[in-house]
């Protein structure tokens, strides 16, 4: 019957509820129980395919459930005010991996509009920066469009006094949600991430393509970097390289992957490099060893 239906709605109804009420308090011991886990995903240059910079991606290892992805406990952070704990415990999780890195390259953090109501924000930017010693201008914050729907006056401000530091500030996922130009306008951000939704339509979808064409002549018009989201195959980075995207990130270079493995992929790569200086150095020499016997 009615009834019945409805009952069994409503046990389910508790039943999740009092799920969530769990997972919250799980959530909020997280930090301190050491479960959260930092994994890195790196920033390419569209051209030379250097590594620019890292972003910084949380992972929950919950004792019971295993790795738990961000999409499934970010927003319940926010709701809660519990990414304030989080989000200081990244932040100064990067800023500490990034000066270990061989490389003086960039380290990306993601800011939740939540963490922008506490007023310590800035302060605390300004603290763990002095404290773990990373120089501001490698430091980017990403923020989403949402950041700028509300309370804008505040937010802006802050932005403001965080880009004072040195900082750069990305607009992150660029496309979706609240999308609007006078967004760009209103603060001078360094960078758009064109969101990983029009990458992937990319083949698919001619609308995709030439929004991703409009996005990128918009940068440049700005002034601004750009960087696409969620590149995964080799058509999509030729594509992107044609219209003059700046920076990529996606699957096709590497998943996000944990702090360990990327500083041990980026001591990889600085001893390639200086391998290849060595090298180089030596065929100088044989060069002009051979034209000075001639
Ligand atoms: P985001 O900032 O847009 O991060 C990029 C997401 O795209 C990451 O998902 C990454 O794993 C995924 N991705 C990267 N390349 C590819 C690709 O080639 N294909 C596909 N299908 N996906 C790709 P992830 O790590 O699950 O994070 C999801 C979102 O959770 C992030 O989106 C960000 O909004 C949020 N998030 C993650 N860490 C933090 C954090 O420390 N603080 C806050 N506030 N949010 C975070
Ligand atoms: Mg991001
Ligand atoms: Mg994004």
């Amino acid at each position: 019957s009615d009834l019945n239906t409805f009952r069994f709605f409503e046990e389910e109804m508790d039943a999740r509820a009092q799920e969530r009420r769990i997972l919250e308090n799980d959530l909020r011991l997280a930090v301190d129980r050491e479960e959260l886990e930092l994994y890195f995903q790196p920033l390419v240059d569209v051209y030379t395919e250097e590594v620019m910079g890292a972003e910084a991606l949380v992972r929950w290892r919950h004792p019971r459930r295993g790795l738990i992805s961000p999409a499934d406990f970010i927003a319940l952070a926010e709701e809660t005010g519990i990414i304030v704990k989080i989000g200081a415990w990244v932040l100064r999780r990067a800023c500490q991996e990034a000066v270990k890195w061989p490389q003086a390259i960039r380290v990306a953090v993601n800011l939740s509009p939540a963490q922008f109501k506490d007023r310590a924000l800035v302060a605390n930017l300004r603290a763990v920066l002095a404290e773990t010693g990373l120089e501001p201008t490698r430091l980017e914050l990403e923020v989403t469009e949402s950041l700028l729907l509300r309370d804008t006056a505040v937010n802006l401000q802050m932005l403001n006094e965080i880009k004072s530091l040195g900082v750069r500030i990305s607009m992150d996922d660029f496309g979706t949600g609240y999308s609007s130009l006078g967004n760009l306008r209103s603060f001078p951000f360094d960078k758009i991430k064109i969101d990983r939704s029009f990458v992937s339509e990319l083949e698919r979808s001619p609308d995709s393509a030439a929004i991703i064409r409009a996005v990128l002549s918009l940068g440049r018009g700005l002034g601004m970097t750009t960087t696409a989201e969620g590149v995964e195959t080799r058509d999509q980075l030729a594509y992107l390289r044609a219209e003059g995207c700046v920076e990529v990130q996606g699957f096709y270079f590497s998943e996000p992957r944990p702090a360990l493995e990327i500083a041990d992929m980026l001591h990889e790569r600085a001893r390639s490099e200086e391998h290849t200086s060595e090298l180089q150095s030596h065929l100088n020499l044989v060069c002009r060893l051979l034209l000075e016997k001639k």
